[in-house]
């Protein structure tokens, strides 16, 4: 399935989600607890917004990128599903 505004691909695949998630290993002093990471992404699994089951249809990205790191919050216009953490 392609995106009609780039033609891009909007399915991602195991192997980019991997390859992001490497990355933002890199600094982990910006990530959150592992508890937390599944919390979120249980929250995320449950919401209408989900789409493709990996991107937010509010915040357009990657749910299991986003939900690794301290300062992002769900985008969600209703009812904020996980917020941002100070530590
Ligand atoms: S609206 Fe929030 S809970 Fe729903 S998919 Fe987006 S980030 Fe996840």
């Amino acid at each position: 399935m392609t995106c009609k505004g780039c033609l891009g691909s909007v399915i991602v695949s195991d192997e980019v989600i991997q390859e992001l998630l490497i990355e933002a290993d890199e600094d982990p002093s910006l990530l959150v607890t592992n508890e937390i990471y599944d919390s979120r992404l249980k929250e995320c699994g449950s919401c209408h917004a989900l789409q493709y089951g990996t991107t937010c249809r509010y915040g357009g990205f990657i749910v299991y990128y986003q939900a690794k790191f301290k300062h992002k919050s769900c985008p969600n216009p209703e009812k904020i599903k996980w917020g941002k953490i100070d530590y």
